[in-house]
């Protein structure tokens, strides 16, 4: 027992104070003095007893400290009392109930007749340390529960050292824990898989990141495979750092999904074949029919009685019907069987429209429709992609729509969602006012061999495929189709198609606009058709025109009688309610000012010969094609123009001009009696004048010098007009560019649209004229001091 000696004449200290519990006191610090005699009744006390247990002194004095040691305790308690170990550890209840942990050291006690008389316990208070113990255990237990009952192995390894691994890796791999501990870590993935591990590893090791997933396959002793999702996380194990990886075992999901994929393989395959089936049957039929359609061609023009005619042309009608379905299936089973290649090559998309509207303004003449278009101003005319496809999309939507209304107007839009770096995103509505589809079966009129409604098929005629291969077509040009329909009222198809740039091809001038000729120049539309008015007065305004709008005759009659200013060209409607377009012209013509009035009528093909002759300038016919109603506008302005001009007999030459406008001109013609005219014109108004033989020369003495206005003959050796105005535009900077105006031979339209598209202002018809000449002058010389004055120059 140890400091047997220190404690032997303590035993007075029972009652009263010895030198032991001076000594206590001195170096009290954390410990509690408990002492008993013989018996394990409480005799003596010492230390923070309250603090550490809550009891008073005297409530323990002379209670037996057995009673306040842990039940479970009472095993070491006894060990200390006989003598077995001098240390122990064993808890005490406190007065609140809660246990004291206690390391405890024991000295036997003597009286002064060196009698054995009873035990010192000197009492550490372990209870935080203890607290921590236990609660990292019921950690420990919790944590091995979890990875006991998970279903994903578990492993912890280090290096290529295998630490630990759970129950089911155990069972899963097939292998015992010393066999695992025994084992390299990548002798348990695949070799393709060994290498990908040691990278992963480096870059945990290296703390690059803390986690890392992927899948690999894990190989078992019994040499089976399991497909499975591993997640690495670096953790400090046994004082060090190591990795836990988790393998979740996809084998069974595997397996499952690669038979889906090669079932759905399989059926594609299957439907391919019935699909490149269909696709040579429709072939191989459309053959003979085609000797059946041209072998009746041939019989109806031969001598035939009424009844054999009559026959003859069911059987060309039923052929030609016979053809168009089968080319319907062949079109369907060629995209089904994935064989449809799209062309990207650029074409025109107002061409494309204008020849699907082409195809069926007779039809819509007969039924009495107006067929429409509109293509906003901000689409690129000119686009890449399949052209046909697209014409055929239409052509789907377009004779469905007249087809499926009596009356009214078949209207088709394009305009321009959104731009981005490759595609341009286009958005084509074709709307209808006729019968309309039910909302229930709206979802499915694009299935194939579908029909809206069975009852209507006899009467309007189909497959049921033509919306099923203009969706499939739509997809191939990557957008989508999509319909709304009202009964009665009628249907409105969208679709949407991501078509390349083409950036190589200018805009048309009558797409661009903007003309100075045309420029707020005012035309008077009338039309009883709202979307047809609001067409044709976009299109106006995009030219920079100005636009009177009525809907009837009586209408614009009123509204002559109120203007300011006379519309220098009227376009009207030849069919409309009340007044028609030819009543309305002939009273127009009747009038003293309005008949001056140019006038342009829009109809439908079949009218175009009962029109009097010399009503109006020009007729167009229905759906009005842009181009040609612009150069029509175009060539009845310049007309005018000319003819006001020739007409203002009090002209005379401004000998004053070179001093009004100083302007440095050139001259560029080869021919050089006209070039010598010029001279000696431009001469006489004041200038003095350069002048050059072509092109090439042009570009040599804009090198050296200046100019304001270049008088460009179009026509002429070695470089012409316009390539020398390109090369102008595309060398010389902004500010030192002259203003170039045409002089042309030949006054077509398309000349001076090709003039002005690489950037003339304006263009004289030769021979020139002296007045002209003079207008260009003041009108361009003006226009150049302007610039001069302004920030420019
Ligand atoms: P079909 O070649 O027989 O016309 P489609 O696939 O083109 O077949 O059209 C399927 C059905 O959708 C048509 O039979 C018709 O019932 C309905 N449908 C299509 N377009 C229109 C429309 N513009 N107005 C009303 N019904 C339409």
């Amino acid at each position: 027992m140890e400091n047997q000696k220190s404690t032997n004449n303590l035993i007075a200290g029972f009652s009263e104070e010895g030198t032991f519990q001076k000594r206590l006191r001195s170096t009290k610090g954390s410990n509690v003095y408990i002492c008993v005699d013989l018996q394990g009744i409480i005799r003596f006390l010492d230390g923070p007893v309250v603090h550490y247990l809550g009891y008073k002194n005297e409530q323990l004095m002379g209670k037996s400290l057995a009673s306040y040691v842990a039940v479970e305790d009472l095993a070491s308690y006894d060990s200390l009392l006989n003598n077995s170990n001098d240390r122990a550890e064993f808890r005490l209840m406190r007065a609140d109930g809660s246990l004291f942990y206690g390391e405890v050291f024991v000295y036997d006690i003597y009286d002064d007749e060196e009698n054995h008389a009873g035990y010192c316990f000197r009492i550490y208070d372990i209870t935080s340390r203890m607290r921590e113990i236990f609660r990292l255990a019921e950690q420990e237990e919790r944590f091995k529960a979890i990875v006991d009952k998970t279903r994903d192995l578990i492993l912890i390894f280090r290096g290529r050292e295998i630490l630990y691994a759970n129950a089911v890796a155990l069972n899963k791999l097939g292998f015992t824990m010393p066999q695992l501990k025994s084992l390299d870590y990548y002798q348990l993935f695949s070799e393709e898989d060994q290498e990908r591990i040691e990278e992963f590893d480096l870059v945990l090791r290296d703390n690059q990141l803390s986690n890392w997933s992927f899948e690999a396959a894990v190989k078992t002793a019994s040499g089976k495979v399991l497909q499975c999702e591993i997640d690495i996380k670096s953790i400090h194990y046994q004082g060090a750092q190591a990795f836990v990886a988790l393998f979740h075992d996809v084998t069974s999901y595997k397996i499952a999904t690669n038979e889906l994929i090669s079932a759905r393989h399989e059926a594609e395959s299957a439907n391919r074949i019935k699909s490149d089936f269909l696709a040579m049957m429709s072939h191989e039929i459309r053959t003979p029919m085609n000797g059946v359609i041209g072998m009746t061609s041939l019989l109806l023009n031969t001598n035939l009685s009424n009844e054999q005619r009559d026959y003859t042309e069911t059987i060309k009608v039923s052929g030609e019907c016979l053809v168009e379905i089968i080319n319907d299936i062949l079109d369907f089973s060629k995209i089904e069987s994935g064989r449809l290649e799209l062309e990207e090559v650029p074409f025109e998309l107002q061409a494309c429209i204008e020849d699907t509207l082409d195809l069926f303004a007779l039809k819509a003449m007969e039924k009495g429709l107006d067929l429409l278009y509109l293509i906003e101003p901000d689409v690129a005319p000119v686009l890449l992609g399949d052209s046909n496809r697209l014409r055929q999309i239409l052509v789907n939507l377009v004779s469905n729509a007249i087809k499926f209304t009596s009356s009214g107007e078949v209207f088709i839009s394009v305009q321009q969602i959104r731009q981005l770096a490759e595609y341009t995103e286009l958005r084509f509505v074709v709307r209808d006012t006729g019968i309309g589809i039910d909302n229930s079966k709206l979802p499915h009129i694009f299935e194939a061999f579908t029909q809206a409604d069975n009852s209507t098929t006899r009467k309007f005629g189909g497959t049921g495929l033509g919306l099923a291969i203009t969706k499939r077509l739509v997809h191939l040009m990557r957008g989508d189709l999509w319909a709304e329909s009202e009964l009665q009222k009628g249907s409105t198809f969208f679709f949407t198609i991501n078509v390349k740039h083409s950036s190589e091809v200018k805009p048309k001038l009558h797409i661009k606009g903007n003309l100075p000729r045309l420029k707020d120049q005012v035309v008077l539309i009338v039309d009883d058709n709202e979307t047809n008015r609001q067409i044709l007065k976009l299109h106006f305004e995009s030219w920079g025109m100005k636009v009177l709008l009525s809907a009837s005759g009586a209408e614009a009659l009123t509204i002559m009688k109120e203007v300011d200013e006379y519309p220098v060209i009227a376009v009207f409607d030849m069919q409309m309610p009340g007044m028609d377009g030819i009543e309305l012209a002939e009273i127009f013509k009747s009038d003293e000012l309005l008949s001056k009035i140019p006038l342009i009528l829009l109809s439908s093909t079949g009218d175009l010969e009962r029109i009097p002759q010399n009503l109006f300038l020009s007729r167009l016919s229905k759906p009005v094609k842009l181009k040609l109603l612009f150069d029509e506008v175009l060539n009845i302005i310049s007309e005018l123009t000319r003819k006001t001009r020739m007409n203002e007999a009090a002209f005379t030459l401004d000998q004053g001009l070179g001093q009004r406008l100083p302007l440095k001109i050139l001259i560029a013609e080869d021919n050089l009696v006209n070039q010598k005219l010029a001279i000696s014109l431009l001469n006489m108004m004041g200038y003095r004048v350069d002048s050059v033989m072509n092109g090439k020369e042009v570009l040599d003495i804009l090198s050296q010098k200046d100019f304001d206005i270049i008088f460009m003959d179009i026509q002429m050796p070695e470089m012409n007009g316009i390539e020398a105005t390109i090369k102008i535009f595309e060398t010389i900077p902004v500010e030192k560019q002259p203003l170039v105006i045409a002089i042309t031979a030949n006054a077509m339209v398309g000349d001076r649209e090709k003039c002005l598209e690489v950037g003339m202002v304006d263009y004289m018809a030769k021979p020139i004229k002296i007045a002209e000449l003079q207008r260009m002058i003041e009108k361009w010389g003006a226009e150049r001091l302007r610039q001069r004055n302004g920030t420019v120059l």
